[in-house]
């Protein structure tokens, strides 16, 4: 059976069972220090929320090619309780990838990415529970103190926010993450969009609807360290950037012109100049001001163009955003429609 024919015999049979009211989403590399603290605090606490969610609800783990025990460790979890399960990329794809991939798989009325070091505080579920049964249809959660982070990302930060809000028509939530709580709505909408490029966080405000926050505090990560470096970070920006605007496209023409206008009063100037006093030869100085500025102008155009020439090669190739290499539980094994195949 082709890839195709499976995933259409799957949508065909339906849903296996009733949908649970909430899934947790929680994309892991390499987390076999953060697990198990990880369920022994989020399972009680879901299970005492006061919200119809605590009955009903599964936690899916999408293990993003992890090397280490992530994946026993699910399983293990995963045998005692049908209520957690986990989708195993065959390699590392990222964690936009996974949580792509998550959302893909999640069955719940409401869904929640959800990071396995609980730096984000589980407390907050019920808060966010509690705005969408109210109405609104995303719940993203703002972080209110970074001081755990350290001062240059949270100079870094902040100033994204700002350039990606200044250059983008698509305004993202200043301080919120990917942990938020999405209706089924928005849910189905996001597994539709077939980009390769995935910034979850501009994705999900690009789809409006109504939108609510709720405030939290950011704790240190407990287990383990970040796998965010200020590299990855720069690239997850530049994906940010790139996808949400074409000012950084535009603003050369811009650039152009105002240099050429400048340039052809200069001319102006040093013809009359010349013509009035003669042939002025000395100006290496200017000279090579003047030609290494626009080499390095067109350079960096240059450079601009080549992101997002490389962006529409990914999306032309258009390869599949995460291949699964096994399912863990019952909550796993179901597929829904989407465009990510
Ligand atoms: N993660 C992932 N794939 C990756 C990198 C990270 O699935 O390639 C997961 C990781 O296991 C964690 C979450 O994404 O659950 C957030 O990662 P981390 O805490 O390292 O990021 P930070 O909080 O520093 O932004
Ligand atoms: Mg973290």
């Amino acid at each position: 059976m082709t890839g195709n024919e499976e995933f259409r015999r799957r949508v065909d049979d339906g849903p296996a069972r009733e949908a649970a009211e909430l899934t947790l989403l929680v994309p892991v590399m390499n987390e076999e220090e953060a697990i198990p603290a990880f369920l022994e605090r989020v399972v009680p606490l879901l299970e005492k929320m006061d919200d119809p969610a605590s009955g009903s609800f599964e936690i899916l783990f999408i293990d993003d090619g992890s090397r280490d025990e992530t994946l026993s460790l699910i399983r293990a979890a995963s045998a005692t309780d049908p209520r957690i399960g986990a989708i195993s990329l065959s390699r590392n794809f990222g964690k936009e990838a996974a949580l792509t991939a998550g959302l893909d798989h999640a069955q719940g009325k409401a869904v929640i990415p959800f990071d396995v070091d609980m730096q984000d505080p589980p407390e907050a579920i019920a808060e966010m529970l509690r705005k969408w049964r109210e109405g609104n249809d995303i719940v993203y959660g703002v972080r209110t103190n970074r001081s755990s982070d350290s001062l240059p990302k949270r100079l870094t930060a902040d100033l994204y926010y700002r350039a990606h809000n200044a250059l983008s028509h698509d305004k993202i939530p200043e301080h919120a993450g990917d942990f938020r709580l999405l209706d089924r709505k928005v849910v189905e909408i996001i597994k539709k969009m077939p980009e390769r490029n995935r910034f979850m966080t501009g994705l999900f405000a690009w789809t409006g609807f109504r939108q609510a926050a709720v405030e939290y505090e950011r704790a240190e990560r407990e287990d383990g360290t970040s796998h965010f470096g200020y590299w990855k970070l720069w690239t997850l920006a530049l994906d940010g950037l790139t996808s949400a605007s074409t000012v950084p496209l535009r603003v050369w023409s811009y650039l152009g012109g105002l240099i050429a206008i400048g340039t052809l009063i200069f001319a102006g100037f040093i013809v009359a100049k010349t013509l009035i006093t003669g042939i002025d030869v000395p100006g290496y100085a200017s000279l090579m001001v003047a030609v290494l500025f626009l080499g390095s102008v067109q350079l960096i155009s240059l450079g601009v163009l080549g992101e997002y020439v490389g962006r529409i090669l990914r999306e032309v190739k258009g390869r599949p955003i995460y291949i699964v290499g096994e399912r863990i539980g019952e909550v796993a094994d179901r597929r829904t429609e989407s465009s990510h195949f």
